[in-house]
């Protein structure tokens, strides 16, 4: 090809826009939250087309070695803008992908790192979680985002933990450590050592009301535990980043605490499920995002819970 100085000035701009193109996203916005430690606050709401699924805490955690992320988002879109993300602070390799547990908002954006071959880490009952609950989840995720959800997909984990296991990212480990079913049956912290940082996943809510897809006393139980870890910084799987510690967890466990004696008041006094939904709870409303959305639910679970208890 023999060009001119300006067609060639010209086609240089046209291959790296096409080069930006095809690398897609704009990175995530990220906040380090303590040193090595990069996380993405999500928005307070369901997934809309609006907010394109982007509603859980998402992040990664860079070692000398290699990162290791946590969460991916809602959608692989979601995954690949904190791909982006990662790129913008290290070249290092990612080598793990750790999946807090199965709800759609925290795993869908995992085949944005397929390419990196890394291993995904989760509890040990994650994947048949998952499985179970895939139709379920893809459905909802085409039928609630659109275009936005293509070529999401769910990847189980490769590498499993069963109570605890640690990841090495080059002088940087992290202690992962699974729970009894509280959010869910598949809940998994990661702890960073060296900088004191906790991410929580689900197990811990701010400002957004705790969703029970699990066990409102197993909850309880773990978040006395989790209050007992005294991290240095922590990242909520819903609301605001690092937030006061152990403060942070005083409204998720008054909520829970409150839930499960008035669930067992009403079945103590022969209540109906309805009428259990009806009455329990209603001094929350004001305290909590999403509270019309989630709290009649949350009833039924733990309702459908400790009858079985009597
Ligand atoms: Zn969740």
């Amino acid at each position: 090809m023999n060009l001119t100085p300006r067609l060639r000035l010209l086609t240089f701009f046209i291959l790296i826009t096409c080069a930006t193109i095809a690398r897609g996203a704009d990175p995530l916005t990220i906040q380090q939250i303590a040193p090595g430690n990069y996380a993405h606050r999500g928005h307070d709401d369901v997934a809309t087309r609006a907010n394109g699924g982007d509603i859980a805490n998402v992040g990664f955690i860079v070692g000398t070695r290699c990162v290791a992320v946590i969460d991916t988002g809602g959608t692989l879109a979601e995954g690949r803008a904190l791909r982006a993300a990662i790129r913008a602070v290290t070249p290092l390799p990612v080598c793990y992908v750790i999946n807090t547990h199965m709800h759609p908002d925290h795993i869908f954006g995992n085949a944005a790192f397929k390419d990196d071959h890394p291993q995904f880490v989760g509890s040990a009952t994650l994947a048949q979680a998952e499985a179970s609950r895939a139709d379920n989840y893809m459905r909802a995720l085409n039928r609630e985002l659109g275009n936005a959800a293509s070529g999401s997909e769910i990847i189980p984990p490769t590498k499993t933990i069963d109570g605890a296991g640690t990841l090495d990212l080059g002088d940087r480990t992290l202690s992962l450590r699974t729970w009894k079913t509280a959010h869910t049956n598949n809940d998994l912290t990661v702890y960073d050592e060296k900088s004191g940082t906790l991410w929580t996943g689900d197990l811990l809510f701010v400002g957004c009301i705790p969703v029970v897809d699990g066990s409102v006393t197993g909850w309880l139980d773990d978040i006395a535990r989790i209050r007992q870890m005294n991290p240095r910084h922590v990242v909520p799987g819903h609301g605001p980043l690092d937030p006061p510690w152990p403060q942070a967890l005083d409204d998720e466990t008054r909520y829970l605490a409150h839930l499960a004696r008035d669930v067992r008041a009403a079945i103590k006094k022969g209540q109906t499920i309805q009428q259990a939904v009806d009455s329990i709870g209603l001094e929350e409303r004001d305290k909590w995002l999403l509270y019309d959305i989630y709290h009649r639910r949350n009833v039924t679970a733990a309702y459908a819970e400790l009858e079985w208890e009597q």
